[in-house]
C-alpha cells in the first residue's frame, strides 16, 4: 500500500538572535493506512516539530528550510511544505483530513464554549450541516468515544470533564471529519496509568475502524512496544534508527537506541530491569557538534564520527545512521 503520508528530506530552522537551531534536519517519514508509526525520543529531539511542520503550524521562529510533506488523497498528492500555513488549502487539510491530538486538551478545547458546540463548528466548517445534524452527530461522536451520556455531556463546558473524558472529548473532535491521518502528541502524559490504558485503547480501535494512520510521538519506549507497528527513533532533529517495532526493539542498532531502552522500563521485559539512565545531556540546540549528533554522550564514538554518518539499510524494513554499520557499496541496488 502507499503511504498517505510521506514527509521526505525535511528540514525546520529555528531562528533566534541571528543565530540558527536546525530542529528538524534532513527527517524522512512514512504513514501507512491503518499503521501507527512511533516516533520517539527525548525531549527537545524534534518529535513535536516534525508534527507541526506536518500541521503547518509552527511558531513564528520557525520556517520549513527544504524538503516534501506529501500528502496522498484519492491519487491526488500534494505538498503541504508548499502551503502557506494560513492558506485556503492547508485550512481544508489541517483537522480534517490531517486532525491532531495533544497532551493537554486545553491546547485544542476552547473552555468558554460547550464540547458539544466545538465539534459542531468543526463539522459546520469543514462539512455542510445543518446546526441539527451537526447536533445529532456530535452526540454520536461523544458516544462512540466512549462517553456517558452523551446527550447530556455534550451541553457542557471542558472542565465539567474529568481528565480522560477531556481527552475522549479532544478525540471526538479530532475524529469529527474522519481524518485520514491522526497525529498523536504524547496523548496521555498527564493522565494516570489506568486512563492512559483506555485512551491507547480507543486511539486503536479508531485506527483499525477508520483505517486511519496514526503518527503517534511519545518519549516511551514502553508506549512504542503497546502502540506502534513502526518506529522512528529521533535525536537532535535527524531519524537515528527507523524499522518495524519488531525490528527496532528486538534489535536495536544504534547506540542511542539502545541506551534509551537501556533508561526506561520497558512493560513484557519482567519487573527486575536495570535501568542505566542516558549518560551526559543533550547539547545546545543552537550549537551542535559537528557530524553525529549523538557523538558527545556515545560510548561507540570514534574519530570518523565528526562526520555525519549515512542511512545504513540493515534490512528492507530496517534503516539506521551510525558509522558502526558502514553501508555497503552497492547496497542500494535491491
Ligand atoms: Fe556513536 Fe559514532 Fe554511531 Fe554516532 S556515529 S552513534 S558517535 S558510533
Ligand atoms: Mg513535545
Amino acid at each position: 500500500r502507499e503511504p498517505v503520508l510521506e514527509v521526505r528530506d525535511l528540514r525546520t530552522y529555528f531562528y533566534q538572535d541571528g543565530r540558527v537551531n536546525r530542529a528538524i534536519d534532513g527527517v524522512s517519514l512514512a504513514l501507512y493506512p491503518g499503521r501507527v508509526l512511533g516516533i520517539v525520543g527525548e525531549s527537545g529531539c524534534g518529535k513535536s516539530v516534525t508534527a507541526s511542520s506536518v500541521m503547518r503550524l509552527l511558531p513564528d521562529l520557525a520556517r520549513i528550510e527544504s524538503g516534501e510533506i506529501l500528502y496522498r488523497n484519492h491519487g491526488k498528492t500534494v505538498n503541504i511544505a508548499s502551503y502557506p500555513s494560513g492558506s485556503d488549502e492547508m485550512r481544508a487539510i489541517r483537522g480534517s483530513e490531517i486532525a491532531m491530538i495533544f497532551q493537554d486538551p486545553i491546547v485544542s478545547l476552547n473552555p468558554v464554549y460547550t464540547v458539544g458546540w466545538q465539534i459542531m463548528e468543526m463539522l459546520r466548517l469543514h462539512r455542510s450541516l445543518t446546526r441539527a445534524q451537526a447536533r445529532t452527530r456530535a452526540i454520536e461522536l461523544l458516544a462512540e468515544m466512549g462517553i456517558p451520556s452523551p446527550e447530556i455531556r455534550v451541553d457542557e463546558f471542558p472542565h465539567q470533564f474529568s481528565g480522560g473524558m477531556r481527552q475522549r472529548a479532544m478525540i471526538a473532535m479530532a475524529m469529527a471529519c474522519e481524518p485520514r491521518v491522526l497525529i498523536a502528541d504524547e496523548p496521555t502524559t498527564a493522565l494516570d496509568v489506568t486512563i492512559q490504558a483506555q485512551v491507547f485503547e480507543l486511539i486503536d480501535r479508531l485506527r483499525r475502524d477508520r483505517d486511519m494512520a496514526t503518527m503517534l510521538i511519545t518519549h516511551d519506549m514502553g508506549v512504542i512496544t503497546e502502540m506502534a507497528d513502526d518506529v522512528a527513533v529521533m535525536y537532535m532533529g535527524k531519524v537515528v534508527e527507523t524499522g518495524t517495532v519488531a525490528d527496532v526493539l528486538a534489535s536495536p542498532r544504534h547506540p542511542y537506541t539502545r541506551a534509551l531502552l537501556a533508561s526506561m522500563p520497558i512493560l513484557g521485559r519482567g519487573r527486575r530491569q536495570q535501568l542505566s539512565p542516558i549518560r551526559g545531556a543533550t547539547p545546545d540546540a543552537y550549537n551542535r557538534p559537528p557530524g553525529c549528533q549523538f557523538a558527545p554522550r556515545c560510548d561507540s564514538a570514534m574519530p570518523g564520527c565528526v562526520q555525519q554518518p549515512p542511512v545504513t539499510q540493515l534490512s528492507a524494513t530496517h534503516d539506521v545512521s551510525c558509522w558502526l554499520y558502514p553501508s555497503t557499496e552497492g547496497n542500494d541496488d535491491d
